[in-house]
């Protein structure tokens, strides 16, 4: 039986507005793009949505561009930087999204995943410098596998001083860090509604009024700017789910954050277990991540052992589950080898009340288990 869901960086549970949308839509249908009333039944909703997704973030209707996923935004970004004289760089703890899609090439960041805002601004410079035209740098603004919160506003100053455009993946941010676009100062921002409470699948790009934007699905839909019938209710999950933290939604996050870290790392040091955390505190207790490392223990056994005590918590990406390698990120932040096999990330979501006392003796008893002490 499962107790305590620690995966809430990997996909969410169905926000209960989402759920509302889903309920009050099953059973009407026609296709948005159709003139008869049900089409424009459906269009107007997708409008609607799009209207309530794009206030919340700060944009206008117009910058919004419903997608299957992140994935899906990611590459439809960097492929708009994909011409002849046109750059794209990001760094070595990037989602692979951003790493895989296309040639990036890739600055280093500091052990705690944090970017030096002017090492982007040289590397937008010399780019420039060597003739490229259009150059982007990509990063997200919370890093899903060891919660670095990125000073955003910032990086976005150092790449427009150098003439450069910034794209920022909110995937592991929405419903963690305040976002509002022109605040941020952001170029694009991409977003996967499974993080925050609306279905898998669906996602939306925000393409700032003005700036270049090629398709990577071609078609009519979406201005003509992303192909294919729109995922209607995808799209209305996505609306019903996505808001902005309050303060005291954040506050109380922290607050849960510390002391489920604190009660963890106690029982630890009473048990002498070997241990080291990954996520570098006061970002870490931002965006809800507790990435923590267990020398010379493996990571597949420790999430059998956990999820065999009611702990459900991934190794790091959920993309990459199943992938024996240490995780590109944790090399990147040169995590020691003996430590680094033994990953777990527990993410909290924003509202789940946690017994502390009960997960942590959980936990606690998985790895006693899996080191017979
Ligand atoms: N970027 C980040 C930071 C992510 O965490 C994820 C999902 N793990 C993605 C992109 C990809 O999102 P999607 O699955 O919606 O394509």
């Amino acid at each position: 039986m499962i107790d305590y869901y620690l995966d809430h960086t990997a996909a969410t549970p169905l926000d209960r507005n989402a759920i509302s949308a889903i309920t009050a839509f099953t059973l009407l249908y026609g296709n948005p793009s159709s003139a008869h009333t049900y089409g424009r039944e459906m269009r107007s909703a997708i409008e609607t949505a799009r209207e309530k997704i794009a206030k919340t973030i700060g944009a206008s209707s117009s910058e919004i561009i419903f997608t299957s996923g992140a994935t899906e935004g990611n590459k439809s970004v960097l492929n708009t930087f994909s011409g002849e004289r046109e750059i794209s760089f990001s760094t070595r703890t990037e989602h692979d999204s951003l790493l895989k899609n296309v040639d990036v090439s890739c600055i280093p960041t500091g052990k705690d995943g944090s970017i030096n805002p002017s090492r982007v601004f040289g590397q937008v410079t010399s780019y420039k410098g060597i003739g490229y035209d259009k150059v982007l740098f990509a990063t997200s603004i919370v890093n899903n596998e060891i919660g670095t919160v990125q000073n955003i506003k910032q990086l976005a100053g150092e790449v427009h001083h150098a003439g450069g455009y910034i794209l920022a993946d909110a995937s592991a941010a929405i419903d963690h860090v305040h976002i509002d676009v022109k605040d941020m100062d952001v170029d694009y921002l991409t977003a996967s509604g499974e993080k925050f409470g609306a279905l898998s699948g669906t996602g939306f790009i925000y393409v700032k009024n003005g700036n270049p934007f090629v398709p990577l699905l071609r078609g009519s839909q979406e201005n003509g700017r992303r192909g294919g019938t729109e995922n209607v209710i995808g799209i209305l999950t996505m609306a019903a789910a996505i808001h902005n933290p309050t303060e005291k939604d954040i506050c109380d996050r922290a607050t849960r954050y510390l002391t489920f870290e604190h009660a963890l790392e106690s029982k630890l040091h009473e048990h002498s277990i070997p241990y080291r955390i990954n996520s570098s505190s006061p970002t870490a207790q931002m965006s809800g991540i507790l990435n923590i490392s267990f020398k010379d223990l493996e990571s597949d056994a420790l999430l059998f052992m956990l999820e065999k005590n009611g702990v459900l918590a991934s190794a790091g990406s959920a993309c990459n589950s199943g992938v024996k390698e240490i995780s590109h990120v944790l090399k990147a932040i040169e995590v020691p080898e003996e430590f680094a096999k033994g990953t777990v990330r527990f993410s909290l979501g924003n509202y789940d009340r946690l017994d502390v006392t009960d997960v942590t003796n959980r936990i606690i008893e998985s790895v006693r288990e899996l080191k017979n002490v």
